[in-house]
């Protein structure tokens, strides 16, 4: 069976042309400011004309703006339009947070478009009247793209994303089922005790930061940042497809990276790409057609996965311990293969809602996956 399955191509714009996308952007920052402040305007008026503004009404009153802007066209005011009012209804606000276009608060730049604008001419490309480059152009040959946007990155430099669709085979794994544990002292263990070691990318390199910080290499700095931001990504993506390919479901714990965010571990948990590699199991197992079910962490650290007596290490005061002996059954346990073990048992036990291509939420046990349920309904976003 073939699934029909978006993703998006992100390829970099040539340098050339960042200045005119820079100007470009500001531009589209005003027309989303103009979408903001109207609607707050519309929705905040004390008579009957008191409305909640929809992208059609922004698309209305924002016809003819290409008239007093150089560079974008309607094409762009209208995605902006729909974005905007997409994002307010998400965030059921008022007024969303301005996008600042000058000094060093300045929103990051965004062009979105749609397909008929961007259009091929020979080697490169064609937008609003100027002619864009991008490197690896080879890879655009034979996409077809329904719509796209010009996004910029901290580092400034600029990068053209095309979301396409794409149909994926579905196959069967070779192997049933496997429980991830992730940790710190090693990024994730399975339950047939595979590692993945943990991720230091940016302890290692955080002093070579700190130097550059101190010396104003801002722009040094923030590119080292991006670098490994993609090399934790690219174990992420290993490790995933891996595991993705190798069994039929895969059970991880609900470790919340934003949470522990806050504690002093923040360091630890941010670089070891948790929420990485979580977001990265849930997606590809969905295309592949694999269920991937979040269970409930309590105790699985504790509790011995062949008796299930509470025998175990625990809290924070005993997570030096790394093997230990059951007292109940004197099996001899791996403290995070064993936890991935009951991660996995717990999976099985409540195995009621969950498979491949529905939204990942197991009601028993844990907390519905609100953000892959919203990107749904926001048709891919
Ligand atoms: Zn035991």
């Amino acid at each position: 069976m073939s699934v029909p399955f978006t993703r998006t191509l992100r390829f970099k714009v040539r340098p050339e042309s960042y200045a005119w996308l820079n100007a470009a952007a500001i531009e589209v920052n005003g027309v989303f400011n103009y979408c903001n402040q109207i609607s707050l305007a519309t929705a905040t008026r004390t008579d009957r004309k008191r409305k909640w503004l929809s992208d059609y009404d922004l698309c209305n009153l924002t016809a003819g703006a290409t008239e007093y802007l150089q560079r974008i066209g309607a094409d762009t005011i209208q995605r902006i339009c729909v974005e905007y009012a997409q994002k307010r209804v998400a965030a059921r606000r008022l007024k969303l947070r301005w996008r600042v276009s000058r000094g060093a608060r300045r929103s990051l730049g965004w062009i979105p478009f749609k397909a008929a604008s961007l259009k091929r001419k020979g080697t490169a490309l064609r937008f609003c009247g100027k002619t864009f480059r991008v490197f690896e152009r080879e890879r655009l040959e034979g996409v077809s793209w329904k719509q796209g946007c010009f996004a910029q990155d901290a580092v400034g430099d600029w990068w053209l994303c095309l979301p396409v669709e794409e149909s994926i085979e579905q196959t069967a794994a070779p192997k049933e089922s496997v429980g991830v544990d992730l940790g710190l002292k090693d990024a994730a263990v399975t339950s047939d005790g595979e590692r993945l070691e943990a991720l230091r990318f940016y302890r290692d390199a955080q002093h070579r930061i700190g130097a550059l910080q101190r010396r104003r290499h801002v722009r040094q700095a923030k590119r080292m940042h991006r670098r490994i931001r993609w090399r934790r990504q690219d174990v992420c993506h290993q490790f995933s497809r891996k595991m993705v390919n190798t069994y039929q479901k895969i059970v991880v714990g609900d470790v919340s990276s934003l949470k522990l965010a806050k504690t002093r571990m923040a360091k630890s948990v941010l670089d070891s790409g948790w929420g990485t590699l979580k977001r990265f199991l849930q997606y590809k197992g969905e295309c592949a057609g694999r269920t991937v079910q979040v269970v409930n962490e309590r105790n699985t650290s504790r509790s011995c996965s062949s008796c299930g007596a509470l025998s175990g290490p625990r809290g924070l005061r005993q997570l030096a311990v790394r093997r230990w002996e059951c007292a109940h059954c004197g099996e001899s346990h791996d403290r995070d293969v064993n936890a991935a073990r009951n991660i996995l048992t717990a999976g099985s036990r409540c195995g009621t809602s969950v498979s491949g291509n529905e939204p990942l939420a197991c009601r028993a046990c844990s907390e519905p996956d609100i953000s892959s349920a919203r990107r749904r309904t926001l048709g891919g976003r």
